[in-house]
């Protein structure tokens, strides 16, 4: 076997005390990809890892990380060029996200995740928005850190529901009000991009509109999130009561959302928090690595490394990591594909939403890499033993960032019923928003009824049909 240990990874001046560059699909990158790679892993040595830990400890907001992350343009990462962006890929945009996690901070990449989505939407419709067009060089200059505002306390894991939420056309703009449960970054952010229903929505959860708010138009509960993991993430609860906004402020047009949505901020999201979960699948085996070969358990002359049980946990991790992580960047290069590497002019052409169609790839990836990160944070510690249990060793912190994988909205069992539905009952049966009457259900309970009840069943919704 000709496999030659390659690792020219750096830290600190020093070759890296991880996985080298052997261990990672650098075949994805081109050379300024590897070039911005390269810059980030120094900054997540010189900057980002150090201030994880006081977010942790203080549930601090990782800010100090994202001026750090604008040093090197990375809030403008997907801005094309000629608004002072860095015009990268879906490609890059994963790598981005991964490396954050994996050498520098879980909770200031899954905030970057945020930011990324947000921003895509804006960029999915600037082209005829003035005020977008202004606000996109300074989104990294002056360190303008956007986030999403989905959820709603009343639908839980259902974020695409918002039925605590509604808008309403004035003769200067739009009227807005929304309760958000759960706003990453929430009180921190500058921009919040936040879905609600349309001003003329008629009862039609599916019929929604996007808005951009800026930090002074809302309420939050900043400073009142407390999560296990994932700490710096600020993950609060957002209020938004009936502020008036300019016009100019709608994404796109009323009514597009679901469409918009689904093309852009959740499509992002779901390859972005992937690349998250896959970097902090690969900060622990990092940590696994550089733990068990150094210990020494002096009465036998060994190494934990020595031991084959250990060598199981590693190998069996490092191969189920790299499947997600060849996963994420194949789905990454087809959305590239699809989009003339993530070139945002392809969307002037109207109702243009190719990577849409690609959704339910985006679910299962999703799926694949929080599954993964869930189970192989156990492994991990348990690889590191009774050390890793314990704070120093940075397994432990990164063992409760990685518990919120499966838990974020849509959720494991969501995705689980969502893949199984499409793939057995087809798109019809999902019934996101709950308007399509499931006749199978309905037929088999009249069955059970007797007369009376038949007949009481029929006066009430003769009733109920007279009401309508
Ligand atoms: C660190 C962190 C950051 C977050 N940041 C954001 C953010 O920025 N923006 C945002 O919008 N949200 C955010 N969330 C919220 C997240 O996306 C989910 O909405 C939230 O975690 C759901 O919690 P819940 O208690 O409401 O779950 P519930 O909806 O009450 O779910 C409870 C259980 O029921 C299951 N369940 C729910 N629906 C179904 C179904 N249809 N079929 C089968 N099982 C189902 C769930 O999977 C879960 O097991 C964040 C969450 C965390 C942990």
């Amino acid at each position: 076997m000709n496999l030659h240990k390659t690792n020219s990874k750096i830290w600190d001046n020093n070759p890296f005390w991880g996985l080298g560059f052997e261990f990672d699909p650098q075949w994805h990158l081109t050379d300024e990809q590897k070039n911005i790679q390269k810059k980030l892993i120094e900054l997540c040595q010189t900057t980002l890892r150090t201030n994880a830990i006081e977010s942790d400890k203080n549930l601090i907001f990782p800010r100090k990380n994202f001026e750090a992350l604008a040093s090197l343009g990375l809030l403008g990462l997907i801005i094309p060029k000629e608004f002072g962006g860095l015009g990268e890929s879906h490609v890059c945009a994963a790598m981005v996200v991964e490396t954050i996690a994996r050498y520098g901070c879980a909770s200031t990449a899954m905030c970057y995740v945020m930011h990324i989505s947000a921003l895509s939407a804006i960029l999915l419709r600037h082209h005829e928005n003035p005020f977008f067009k202004s606000l996109l060089p300074k989104i990294n200059n002056e360190v303008l850190i956007g986030t999403i505002a989905y959820s709603d306390p009343q639908t839980g894991s259902h974020a695409w529901f918002p039925l605590s939420s509604k808008s309403e056309e004035t003769e200067k703009g739009w009227k807005v009000f929304k309760k958000a449960s759960w706003v990453t970054s929430g009180g921190f952010a500058d921009w919040y991009l936040v879905q609600t229903t349309s001003p003329n929505f008629n009862g039609d959860y599916s019929n929604l509109s996007c808005y951009l708010l800026f930090k002074d138009e809302i309420k939050t509960g900043a400073s009142t999130w407390d999560g296990m993991g994932m700490r710096g993430n600020q993950s609060g609860p957002l209020e938004i009561d009936g502020v008036e906004i300019p016009k100019d402020r709608l994404i796109g047009k009323t009514g597009e959302a679901n469409k918009t949505n689904n093309e852009s901020p959740d499509i992002f999201f779901l390859m972005c928090s992937s690349a998250c979960w896959n970097g902090v699948a690969m900060g622990m085996i990092d940590i696994a690595v550089n733990h068990t070969t150094k210990k020494r358990h002096d009465d036998v002359g060994l190494r934990i490394a020595d031991y084959p049980t250990i060598q199981d946990y590693v190998g069996e991790s490092i191969a189920d990591t790299n499947t997600c992580r060849a996963f994420n960047f194949q789905i990454a290069e087809a959305l590239d594909k699809l989009t003339n590497n993530c070139d945002w002019e392809i969307y002037k052409q109207e109702n243009h939403y190719p990577k849409s169609e690609k959704m339910s790839w985006l679910w299962q990836l999703k799926l694949s890499c929080s599954k993964n990160v869930t189970y192989l944070s156990d492994k991990m510690l348990h690889t590191c033993g009774g050390t890793g249990y314990k704070p120093a060793l940075g397994i432990e912190r990164y063992l409760r960032d990685a518990k919120a994988g499966w838990v974020m909205a849509p959720t494991n069992e969501v995705l689980k019923q969502l893949i199984g539905k499409l793939a057995l009952l087809g798109p019809d049966s999902l019934d996101a928003w709950n308007n399509k009457v499931n006749e199978r259900v309905l037929n088999n309970e009249i069955k059970k009824m007797d007369k009376v009840k038949l007949r009481e069943l029929g006066e009430s919704l003769i009733k109920k049909s007279e009401e309508k």
